[in-house]
């Protein structure tokens, strides 16, 4: 049997070696390995991730799998090249450091580029176009690894990005995934869900990461059956800058202190109210025994009312009779 049963997977398959190849082991790769130490990629991360370098010169993966036999409509339908108006194709992906994205069974269908240069004008970070075996929200980076990892480690943790993955990786933490800088999708919650129900968030520290957190979180608790943490790094760090300033183990407290779904809701809606003033912390205990009142289990929702009781100094009797109130309401 072949090894690969699809055609666009086996380009793929040729293209992630090349790429690899010339990170390695050319001079035309030196730039990207150079870029890729000074992120603080080993030889063995390069290899794990299957990382490589597309080179600045033109079409050299064009002319490679050509010179393979390759014919151009299948080219074509790879994604890895593109097409100008005269008919001439050209390789998508030059002077980026790539990421190889995989399916299920970890082969390749498709890649992320990330530009070298600060050159705000270009896009940061590019991928393949989808095609039918790259569909963006079905795949999710390190999922095959992350499984097998899944089982030891008992969890998943979900990230925004690639160099994230790595940098948990790195820490010790295998079992990281990331989506393709869209945000999760459905169908990929119901990937994860066939792994484990224990899943751990880990998006970026700042605004739109501790946002993304939220509306995932959501996500996950319509599709039930989870459980949940959450994880929000200080100083708007993302998990690859927070493993290089604080070190490995640093980080690996803060996946052991993720917080439950609730204390997150918990925790940012404290930070919109000024709670020395009485007005405002009347709304704020309105809302978080709203919130609370939602909880279908009992013993989670005297948690959490003890919790804030304690937190603001009211009586845990009288939050108790607005939480009976709210739960009459909702149900
Ligand atoms: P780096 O550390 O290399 O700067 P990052 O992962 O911290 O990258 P973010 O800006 O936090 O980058 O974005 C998170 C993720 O979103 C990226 O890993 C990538 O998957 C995706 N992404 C970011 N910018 C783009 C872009 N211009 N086009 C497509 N995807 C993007
Ligand atoms: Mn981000
Ligand atoms: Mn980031
Ligand atoms: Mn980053």
């Amino acid at each position: 049997t072949p090894k690969y049963s699809n055609i666009l997977i086996k380009i793929n398959e040729e293209a992630a070696d090349f790429y690899h190849r010339v990170l390695l082991s050319t001079n035309a790769g030196k730039r990207g390995l150079d870029y890729a130490h000074q992120r603080g990629l080993t030889e063995e991360i390069i290899d794990h991730f299957r990382i490589g370098y597309a080179p600045k010169q033109n079409n050299l993966l064009l002319t490679y799998l050509r010179g393979h036999d390759y014919q151009d409509q299948d080219l074509i339908a790879s994604g890895l090249f593109v097409q100008a108006q005269s008919g001439e194709l050209f390789d998508r992906f030059r002077d980026r450091l790539m990421f190889t994205l995989t399916n299920e069974g970890d082969y390749a269908v498709g890649f992320s580029g990330r530009r070298l240069s600060n050159d705000k004008t270009e896009a940061k970070y590019m991928n393949s176009p989808e095609t039918k075996v790259f569909e963006k929200s079905n795949v999710l980076f390190h999922f095959a690894e992350a499984k097998k990892a899944a089982r030891t480690e008992g969890h998943l943790v979900l990230y925004e990005g690639y160099m994230d993955v790595i940098a948990a990786y790195q820490a010790g933490v295998k079992s990281g995934i990331a989506s393709m800088g869209t945000s999760l999708t459905e169908q990929q919650v119901y990937m994860l869900k066939r792994i484990t129900k224990n899943i751990i968030i880990n998006y970026d520290g700042d605004d739109p990461g501790v946002h993304a957190e939220e509306r995932a979180t959501k996500l996950f608790e319509k599709a039930g059956g989870f459980n949940l943490g959450v994880v929000v790094l200080p100083e708007k760090l993302d998990p690859d800058e927070y493993v290089k300033k604080y070190g490995v183990e640093k980080y690996r407290d803060e996946i052991k202190g993720a917080l439950t779904p609730t204390d997150f809701y918990l925790k940012r809606l404290a930070k919109k109210y000024n709670l020395s003033n009485d007005r405002e912390k009347l709304l704020y205990l309105d809302e978080a025994v709203r919130e609370i009142a939602q909880l279908s289990n009992p013993v989670e929702q005297d948690l959490y009312l003890e919790k804030i009781a304690r937190q603001q100094r009211v009586s845990l009797d009288s939050l108790k009779v607005n939480l009976v109130k709210y739960r009459r309401q909702f149900n």
